[in-house]
Order: C-alpha cells, then structure tokens, then sequence
C-alpha cells in the first residue's frame, strides 16, 4: 500500500517512555536512515502503558512533550501527538501514519511491561505485511537485560550479587552518546508539518498539576549537575531523612525518559571516577547502587512476565490470606491511620504525586503487614498518584515491602512504623509539614501523639492498628501460606 499523494519515503519514531532527543537509541537509528523523519507520540490516557497513571504524571508528560516537539522541530523532525482509548487502537495510528507519510520503516525503544510487548508485537506484524520494518531497540536500561547473568546463564534472583557482576560488566562507552549531528533531511510533507505551530492538545485524562517539576531540558542537566556538586559526597548519611534534601529528585525524569540513565552514569563518572569501587561509605557508589536497583527490577520484570501479571515472585505467598479491610485501606490512603510518619507520606503523596523512597518503604510495610492488605492494591495506589511512576521498579519496591519479591526481606521482619519515624524523622520536621493537626505537638510525643496528655484536643486519629499485635498476625499468615505450599 503506498500513499498516493506522498511520494518520498520516510521514517517514523516512535516516542514512548524516553522523551529525549539526547542519546536516544531510537532517534539515532532514524537519523542514520537517511530519509525525512517523522516523529509520533500516541496517548492512550484512558489505559496508559499496562496499568495506571497518575494524573499528575499525564500532566508531566503533556508538559514534557511541548519541550520535545521544540526541541525536534530544530532538527527538521515535526513530533505528530494522537490521543486514542485504547492500544489496540494504537495498532492502527502506526498503520495510518505509515500510509499517510509513506513510511518504510518505523524506530522506536522497547517497553518491558506485558501489554506493551504485546502491542509492539501487534504493530510489528502489521506493517511487515505491508513490506516496512519494525526496529525496537534496548534503551532504557545501561546495560541490556538479560547480559548480567551468573555462570550458568541465569538472571541473579538477589541483588547484591546482581549489583556486583553489573560492575564487573559496565565498561563507559569511550564517547558520550548525544544526538546524532548529521543534517536530517527534510520533505515536503515535513516542510508542511513543521509550519503548523499548533501547541499540543491537552489530553483527555484528568489533569493534576506538575508545574513543580521543570521540563526544560537545561533544567533538568542542572539538577542532576547540582546533585553531584552539593549533595552525592553526603548522599549515603542523608538519603533516609525526609526531611533533609538529601537525593537526587531526579526519578520522575528517569520514568518518562526525559534524562537517561546512561547521563546520569556518565555524570556521574565525571565527578566521581571512583564511583564504581564498592563502598557503602561513599555517597557517589551508593547512588550508583540505587542507580543499579533500577536496573535489577527491569531486567527481572523483562525475564519474567508474571511480573506484569500482578504474580508475587515467591509462589507461596500467593496463599496469604490478605485481610482486605477497606476501612483500613481508606484510612492507608488518606493519611489517617494515627502514625504519623505514615500519614505524612501518603498526604505528601496525595498533594504532590511524590514520596521519598525511605518513606515508600515504610508505607508499602505497614499497608502489607500491620494492615494485611494485598501488596498488589498498594502498588496500584502508588502507579495511580506518582509522578515518577514505573511499573518495574514499583513493582520491585512493593514486593520488596511484602515479602513476596525476589531479594525479598524476610517475612518476619516487620518494620515498626513508630521506630521508623522516631529514627528518620527524629524531630517529626516532616511529619508536621504534611500533618497541620499535629504541628504543635512536643517532639517527646511527635511519633505517638496518643501518648501525650492533650492529646484529645487534636483532632488526629487513634492507631488504628495495635502495631505488635498486628506483626505477629502478619507473621502467622506468612508461616501458614509456606507451611500450605
Ligand atoms: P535517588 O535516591 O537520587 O536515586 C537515584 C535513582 O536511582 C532514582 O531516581 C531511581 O531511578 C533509582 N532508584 C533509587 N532507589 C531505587 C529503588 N529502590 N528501586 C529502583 N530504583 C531506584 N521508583 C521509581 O522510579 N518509580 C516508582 O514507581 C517507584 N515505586 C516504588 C515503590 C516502592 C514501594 C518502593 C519501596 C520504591 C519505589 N521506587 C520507585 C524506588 C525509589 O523509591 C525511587 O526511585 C526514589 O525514591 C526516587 O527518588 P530520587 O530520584 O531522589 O532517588
């Protein structure tokens, strides 16, 4: 099928989770290609990626995309953004595009989720029938998935031994790899795109505002530049403290691809050329470390579907029998369940879209083990109201808490919210920024605002779980559940 009225041939990329045009796989190949490109971005907001989305990661991404398109068109390359309900329906805009701009060959960088493999696969199918290629590229991670493997070929299932064959592995490529400086071609059907200066539409989808969150592109360069001038050397004492700004901020960027870990590596090996000797004393390794725990969860999330399936990666945790008590997960949810630690967290969360990672572990725990709720609601939670939302280091995070993941802690060590908050949030800063009822409550008490004589003139919930005896209850679920299998 060969579009009638445009004649000269072109390429397509496809935008999708890296919303760049610094070192893009993707967009490198299409400009090798030769021929006038045409970039595409689809939304399908009503069912974005495989699962959830929050509305302020929408909003992030709608904002994000204006920069691209600039950012494109002074490459000679118009961005096209089409709105669809579903990914099917996706299938068929690639086809369309195909046909209308006589596209021979489509770029674009691969997604590990289920849903959308399936839909890669769908799309490939369909355009090879009609004589155009498909190529999908390995982006998103520095090192491809499935190329860190023990001995015998297998993925690692723990971490640490993960992390340590990733070093040995990682070589710095000798060149930084940026945007390709070819001159791109362009067309007449380019030309005509290029002088519609429409901004992109908003989305169908309900929107919260993301505007605390920069999406130019010196912006962006900038914070990851000030990290590693003023808060990597003490990122390893200051990164479980709410309070204190003490990491990268630079998550939500990462899951949208408007930076790739690849910069953030390679900057982080300017400032740091020691960063990759192992030290859990140093602040630029142990970023590096977290660094790696992203590239843990997309390798396993890639080597094993289930994951995409909501399946718990240790089998006998599929019998614990989860409480499910939707009073409890309602008050999880809106920051009421009288720790104060907790709710702080889960109301930043609501407000903002965002929740340090000390915090995500103490609120995926309480909700799994003091609350017996199933790890797979709390994930969902999280995919709906984050703005740094990615499927698999979400998923990694909750299985973790749950004790259901691979690396899992074990099931019988059970945070308690009380200690976590006394210890990471010692003065209760955090916590009385997020909880206003709380704000003049003595720091003697800031953790459990029951025990503190005036306690009745706040209008502040009672525990409502009884924290030792929910742990051994969780405990005891846990035991059966193995003891079933
Ligand atoms: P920094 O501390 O500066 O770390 C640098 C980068 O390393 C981060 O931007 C992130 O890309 C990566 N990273 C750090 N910690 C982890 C980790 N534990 N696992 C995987 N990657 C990590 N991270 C997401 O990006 N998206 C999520 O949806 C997500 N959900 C989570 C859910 C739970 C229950 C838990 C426990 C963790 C989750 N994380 C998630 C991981 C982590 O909490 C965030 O990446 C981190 O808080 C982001 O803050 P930062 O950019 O300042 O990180």
């Amino acid at each position: 099928m060969t579009n009638k009225t445009v004649t000269e041939q072109h390429v397509v990329i496809w935008f999708r989770s890296d919303l760049r045009v610094v070192d893009n796989t993707a967009l490198n190949h299409a400009i090798d290609s030769g021929l006038p490109i045409i970039a595409l971005f689809i939304a399908t907001p009503m069912q974005w990626h495989q699962h959830n989305i929050a509305a302020v990661q929408v909003d992030f991404i709608h904002r994000r995309l204006q920069v691209l398109k600039q950012q494109l068109a002074k490459r000679n390359i118009p961005l096209q953004v089409i709105e669809v309900n579903d990914f099917a329906e996706s299938v068929h805009v690639i086809d369309q595009v195909c046909f209308d701009y006589n596209a021979v060959h489509v770029f674009a960088n691969k997604q590990y989720p289920i849903n959308e493999q399936q839909r890669d696969n769908s799309v490939g199918e369909l355009i090879a029938k009609k004589g155009i290629k498909f190529s999908i590229f390995d982006d998103n991670y520095i090192l491809q998935p499935e190329t860190v493997l023990t001995r015998d070929g297998e993925l690692f299932k723990v971490f640490t031994p993960f992390r340590n064959a990733w070093i040995k592995r990682f070589t710095l490529s000798p060149s930084y790899p940026v945007t390709k400086k070819s001159d791109i071609v362009t067309s007449d059907a380019v030309i005509k795109l290029l002088s519609i200066s429409n901004p992109i539409k908003a989305f169908n989808y309900p929107i919260i505002d993301s505007v605390l969150w920069p999406v130019d592109e010196e912006t962006i360069a900038q914070r990851l530049e000030t990290f590693f001038e003023t808060k990597a050397e003490t990122y390893h004492q200051n990164r479980d403290f709410p309070a204190i700004d003490g990491t990268s901020c630079l998550s939500p960027y990462l899951a949208i691809g408007a930076l790739s870990a690849r910069q953030c590596l390679y900057q982080l090996l300017q400032h740091f050329p020691n960063a990759l000797e192992i030290n859990k004393d140093d602040g630029a390794f142990t970023w590096l470390n977290e660094i790696v725990w992203r590239e843990f969860y997309g390798h396993l999330l890639h080597r094993y579907p289930e994951l995409s399936q909501y399946q718990p990666f240790q089998k006998f945790t599929q019998f614990v029998q989860w409480k499910d008590d939707a009073v409890l997960l309602k008050a999880w949810q809106e920051g009421k369940t009288g720790f104060p630690i907790v709710d702080a967290a889960m109301r930043q969360l609501r407000s903002t879209g965002w929740m340090h990672n000390r915090l995500r572990m103490i609120t995926a725990s309480f909700l799994t083990k003091d609350l017996l709720c199933d790890w797979r609601v709390g994930e969902q939670w999280f995919m709906q109201h984050l703005i740094d939302g990615d499927f698999a280091s979400n998923n990694g995070g909750w299985q973790w808490a749950a004790s259901t993941g691979t690396d899992a802690q074990p099931y019988f060590r059970v945070f308690n919210p009380t200690l976590q908050g006394q210890r990471f949030d010692p003065k209760g800063d955090f916590i009385r920024t997020w909880v206003k009822e709380l704000e003049h409550v003595p720091d003697k008490y800031i953790h459990t605002p029951h025990q503190w004589a005036s306690a009745e003139s706040l209008n502040y919930p009672l525990p409502i779980v009884d924290h030792k005896e929910a742990r051994l209850i969780a405990i005891e679920s846990f035991k059966q559940a193995k003891a079933y299998m």
